[in-house]
């Protein structure tokens, strides 16, 4: 039996692997491709890159996402107390500073004693399969060698579909003559209130927070919009088309195909905000968040494209407040890939025909960065267990309400529950989670 556990996959879940491991005293061989090969939407040669998105979702216990991260920082998640760390405002959210991020999950790696990091990709398991325990952790981008031998190790069809990420501005390239701050809702004009309490109220809040930026548009701007973003080009055109695209992340060209006025029930809706120039609901109001700590950058929000970039750069610089706006990265669409756990995995993340092979994060079929780190934690502890043959960690897993759920929703079973219960307190989801 080889005296170490092979992770493959530096990712979110393959580094709460590998540190869940290491805290048991158990050697871990972590194999990341990065810097060598990159996948279309990595860039960065730090582990755990967030690729997208810097919001780790609501983090109120009221939210199946927020008291998911509860749990996880009760059971010592690195991932998510770094998160907790390097938080940026953004209200109920947590959101994360991601280059800091990276950075300080990076350190943790490199400078604990049980890890040893090898920057390869991995194409073949076979011989890390003799007498080893093996995670794979290799993402919605699992590389194609790697993605391949999943596919024969597995004996079913490799499955994937296609999702899309958003763009990240320069906040001093928007025009704040246009531009205003504030959140849906505590944002909006109160009826009780003269325009001047209601500006002097926004000029507060303000100063205090800053997470989102609203480019307001009155509706000839919409409509112009609109038109130009349905008629540009993407990239591989007919291809793309043709994929499965997943609904949750809609890229925003294909979402405003479907009628003229889908975003601005979507991700422009108006509601909750009035424009600091005319006191009125804009037509249409296109929100940025916050993205790093300083607060340079913004990422737009339900702005995942396909659009080519010189298309992203002409047609969202027709958005009021973004005619100069300077793009930090562009929108990005990929491929997800994963595997069929409900019938491939067993309780404990691990391949039901080959034991020793276990898989943790998005490739099982979680979908987000706090469900990767959360399967990431528990097939780290369920494979040390493992290695030391005792199996008492999962039980303890299997204590922690959301965390089995996630176990759950992944197994196939009880799926429907999942979310139902972001109002119960732990015991009750516990309770529930049983039957
Ligand atoms: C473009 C894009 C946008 C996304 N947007 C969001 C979002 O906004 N919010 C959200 O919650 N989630 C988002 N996701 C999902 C997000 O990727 C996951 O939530 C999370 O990163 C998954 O963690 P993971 O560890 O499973 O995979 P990853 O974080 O992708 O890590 C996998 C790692 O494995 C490495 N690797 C791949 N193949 C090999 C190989 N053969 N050998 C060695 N190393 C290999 C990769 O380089 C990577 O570092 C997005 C994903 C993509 C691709």
């Amino acid at each position: 039996m080889k005296d170490y556990i092979t992770v493959i996959g530096g990712g979110l879940a393959g580094c709460e692997v590998a540190y869940q491991i290491a805290k048991q005293k158990i050697k871990v061989k972590l194999y990341e491709m990065k810097p060598q090969k990159y996948s279309p939407a990595h860039s960065n040669a730090d582990l755990a890159e967030i690729v997208c998105s810097n919001s780790f979702k609501s983090n109120l216990l009221t939210n199946a996402c927020g008291l998911l991260k509860e749990e996880l920082r009760r059971l010592d998640s690195l991932l998510i107390r770094i998160a907790d760390q390097t938080r940026v405002p953004a209200g109920q959210a947590l959101a994360v500073d991601r280059d800091v991020f990276t950075q300080k999950v990076t350190k943790e790696i490199v400078e604990n004693p049980y890890i040893e990091i090898i920057k390869e990709e991995v194409t073949d398991i076979k011989d890390m399969l003799k007498d080893g325990i093996v995670i794979i952790a290799t993402g919605p981008l699992t590389s194609d060698g790697l993605a391949n031998q999943i596919q024969e190790l597995t004996g079913q069809d490799k499955l994937a579909f296609y999702d899309a990420a958003a763009p990240i501005l320069q906040k001093d390239s928007i025009d704040f003559d246009i531009a205003f701050y504030g959140d849906r809702y505590s944002q909006e004009k109160k009826k009780e209130e003269t325009e001047e309490q209601w500006k002097q109220r926004l000029a507060e809040q303000e100063r205090e927070e800053q997470s989102y930026i609203n480019l307001p548009m009155n509706q000839e701007e919409y409509e112009n919009f609109w038109k130009a973003l349905v008629e540009a080009e993407v990239v591989t055109l007919h291809d793309f088309e043709k994929k499965e695209i997943f609904e949750g992340c809609m890229p925003i060209e294909i979402m405003a195909k479907r009628g003229i006025d889908t975003l601005r029930f979507g991700p422009l809706k108006p509601v909750g905000f009035d424009d600091p120039r005319t006191a009125r609901r804009p037509y249409a109001v296109v929100q940025l968040r916050q993205d790093d700590k300083q607060a340079s950058l913004y990422n737009m929000v339900g702005f995942q494209t396909n659009l080519k970039y010189g298309e992203q750069k002409s047609v969202f610089s027709m958005i009021p407040g973004l005619q100069k706006a300077e793009f930090m990265k562009y929108g990005v669409m990929h491929r997800n890939t994963y595997i069929n756990s409900s019938q491939l995995l067993d309780d404990t993340y691990r391949l039901k025909s080959i034991p020793n092979l276990y898989f943790a994060g998005q490739i099982t079929g979680v979908e987000g960065y706090v469900e990767s780190i959360s399967s990431g934690l528990v097939a780290g502890l369920n494979a040390s267990d493992d290695f030391r043959n005792d199996f008492k960690n999962e039980l303890a897993v299997r204590n922690e309400s959301e965390l089995q759920m996630i176990g759950a929703e992944v197994r196939g079973k009880k799926t429907l529950l999942f979310g139902i219960y972001s109002n119960r307190s732990f015991s009750e989801v516990y309770f529930y989670s049983q039957y």
